[in-house]
């Protein structure tokens, strides 16, 4: 099963310029395909030192000053570094803290409060679980009305389907810039564009793209964006989540969880909640300081790297899913179900077959991990610091000799 790789997959390797990256990351010289990295990242080999280091000399020697003497900081200068290098934000505008499904609670909340008198909020009938039940939840708290768009599961969000459902009750339009199950990657600066003639906000979930598509949420004038840092970002289980708020807007906005670390003042313990000027407001609670170091790690690579970089390869790795999904799964039945066009594609690749349920299974049981996506959707997630071309060749002969075993 572990053949060597072809001709093409070696030579992609010895082409491709960020391969030296992937030794950097633990587990990567292992026989196992990981197709999961859009799931959760693997973790980098400086981070088990990092979090050593945390708990002997920050945590275990600074005790209770720690506070003081950084951490209460550090969901800024993780935002802060995270604009910089993966959003196109200037700093100010992004924070970390909660998780997705939190920050899109308070983020929409947020957003349809600030347009009072508007009475819909617009989302894909696609989108991920979290963001559709978040919303259906806010709009029945506040007896708002969900406007779905339908869209190709194999595509998503396009300009057209938006344009035709906003209109003069929109307040806010939820948006993932890449579908969870396709891959699609929206057309975030015409989506804005669109919302904003409508005199509406826009959200946009960018779970699926930080880390791995560059962004430029400043010049596209992105109001809300919420992302994970488990995924491309590498931040490990349960890494807390990020929040960004165009600069414009900060002061515009309330979110609904007013907790001590959200007040102006937090030290004055004082009677009363006052949010904070600046992205502060939008924390509650105590800042996840153990679960962000991750990410640094993680950060200082993609820097090191460029996102521009990370992103060429990524459509490199798509591109050559595609290509084998063609030429190798498609002669046992198997059905492209991401955009093939690369300005249209995130970083990872769907392909339906009715047995992909049970192919899943038996290929987990073989140290083969992608994804299952109801219904019938095997997901290939490449990561493309930590994935190599042959990884993505042996990947799918094995899918290939999965299938044929249980369809023969
Ligand atoms: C992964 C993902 C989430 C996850 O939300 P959590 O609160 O971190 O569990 C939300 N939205 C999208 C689009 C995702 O891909």
């Amino acid at each position: 099963m572990t053949s060597a790789p072809t001709d093409l997959a070696a030579q992609l390797d010895r082409q491709d310029p960020l391969a030296g990256f992937r030794e950097r990351f633990v587990g990567a010289g292992d026989p196992l395909v990981y197709f999961d990295g859009n799931s959760l990242g693997r973790p980098l080999r400086a981070t088990g030192p990092r979090l050593q280091r945390f708990v002997d000399e920050e945590w275990g020697g600074r005790l209770i000053r720690g506070w003081d003497e950084g951490w209460m900081d550090l969901p800024h200068r993780i935002g802060d570094d995270l604009g910089r290098i993966c959003l196109g934000a200037a700093a100010g505008q992004t924070v970390v803290g909660d998780s997705t499904t939190v920050l899109l609670y308070k983020m929409m909340r947020a957003a349809v409060a600030a347009r009072p008198g508007r009475t819909e909020i617009v989302i894909d009938r696609d989108n991920f679980p979290t963001d559709r039940y978040v919303a259906a939840g806010i709009a029945e708290e506040l007896g708002l009305t969900l406007r779905w768009i339908e869209v190709d599961t194999t595509e998503g969000v396009t300009a057209e389907l938006l344009a035709e459902a906003v209109g003069p009750a929109t307040a806010l339009v939820v948006v993932s810039h890449v579908a969870y199950r396709s891959a699609w990657l929206a057309d975030l600066p015409e989506l804005v564009r669109i919302t904003h003639d409508a005199g509406a906000l826009i959200l946009a979930d960018l779970c699926h793209s930080a880390g791995s598509v560059p962004l430029a949420l400043d010049a596209w004038d992105v109001d809300i964006a919420v992302g994970c840092s488990y995924k491309y970002l590498n931040g490990g289980p349960g890494a807390p989540a990020f929040v960004y708020v165009a600069s414009r807007l900060i002061d515009e906005l309330t979110q609904p969880i007013r907790g001590w670390i959200g007040n102006d003042d937090p030290f004055l313990m004082g009677p009363s909640y006052t949010p904070a000027p600046g992205i502060r407001r939008f924390l509650s609670g105590t800042p996840p300081i153990l679960g962000m170091l991750a990410v640094r790690d993680m950060l200082e690579l993609l820097e090191e790297a460029s996102i521009d970089a990370v992103r060429d390869k990524s459509v490199a790795l798509t591109q050559y899913a595609i290509d084998l999904t063609d030429e190798v799964l498609a002669p046992a039945g198997a059905v492209l179900a991401s955009p093939r066009e690369a300005d249209r594609r995130g970083g990872h690749v769907t392909v339906n077959h009715p047995a992909m349920r049970e192919v899943t299974a038996r290929l987990w049981a073989q140290d083969v991990i992608p994804d299952y996506r109801d219904p019938g959707g095997l997901r290939l997630g490449l990561s493309p610091l930590s994935t190599s071309f042959g990884e993505v060749e042996r990947g799918v002969e094995i899918v290939r000799a999965t299938l044929d075993a249980l369809t023969a």
